[in-house]
């Protein structure tokens, strides 16, 4: 195992929010990224490099050691199952939670519940574990249309103001699970990688704690 240390981290929503606490654990890239097409960077540390990909590949690279360190969501986690993989950190940025949805008011009609999600693992766990016949649909996008047009009777999706589900005449229902973005170590460079990766993890540590601090002010 090489001793560099490859950082998988997610593009959109949670890299701007990534990005100044890695710069406080010491941690920059070596270009702008915004400026750039590329997915692999170098950082200011020689042996440290960053890809930047989609979140839903964030704990596939880190479960298969392709990278050793990862940043992504705890949706995107549950869904994967994230075996393989140590989390060790919760960087407490991008806070949702990932819920039950369906039309204000309408109760869902059939015995065995259409459910439009793209979190389907998470979507058949959940209704199993209530006891719940379900059949789940896999959506792309666009789950609160699923809805409207009687494409199912519910979905699960992630929830923030609730601002997009009152816009299409949608309510939360049933809270599955608080969700904040995770930072993720493969098992076997914990042990191979540790003097490495301690460090790294402890300066996170403080990084997210001074970031709370200055939040709560
Ligand atoms: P809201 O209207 O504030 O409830 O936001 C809901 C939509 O924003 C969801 O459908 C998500 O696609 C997106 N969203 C909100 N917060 C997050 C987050 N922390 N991570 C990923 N997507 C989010």
């Amino acid at each position: 195992m090489s001793k560099q240390l490859i950082l998988a981290l997610s593009k959109g929503r949670i890299l701007e929010e990534t990005l100044p606490l890695l710069a406080d654990a010491g941690i920059s890239p070596a270009e702008d990224l915004s400026k750039s097409r590329k997915l692999l960077f170098d950082t200011n540390l020689p042996d440290v490099k960053l890809v930047i990909i989609r979140a839903t590949d964030v704990p596939t690279y880190v479960q298969l050691g392709a990278a050793d360190v990862g940043i992504a969501g705890k949706d995107v986690l549950l869904e994967h199952g994230a075996e393989g993989l140590y989390e060790p950190l919760d960087l407490e940025i991008a806070r949702c939670k990932l819920m039950t949805a369906g039309v204000t008011g309408q109760l869902p009609a059939r015995a065995r519940r259409r459910v439009a999600t793209k979190f389907v693992n998470v979507a058949r766990r959940y209704y199993a574990e209530q006891g719940i016949q379900a059949e789940v649909i896999k959506l792309y996008g666009a789950m609160e249309l699923a809805p409207l047009m009687n494409l199912a009777d519910e979905i699960v999706d992630i929830v923030d103001t609730g601002n997009t589900l009152r816009a299409n005449g949608m309510e939360p229902r049933e809270l599955i699970a608080h969700i904040s973005t995770r930072l993720v170590v493969n098992k076997a460079a914990m042990t191979m990688k540790h003097e490495r990766i301690k460090p790294l993890l402890d300066r996170l540590g403080s990084a997210v704690k001074k970031r709370q601090t200055q939040l709560a002010e």
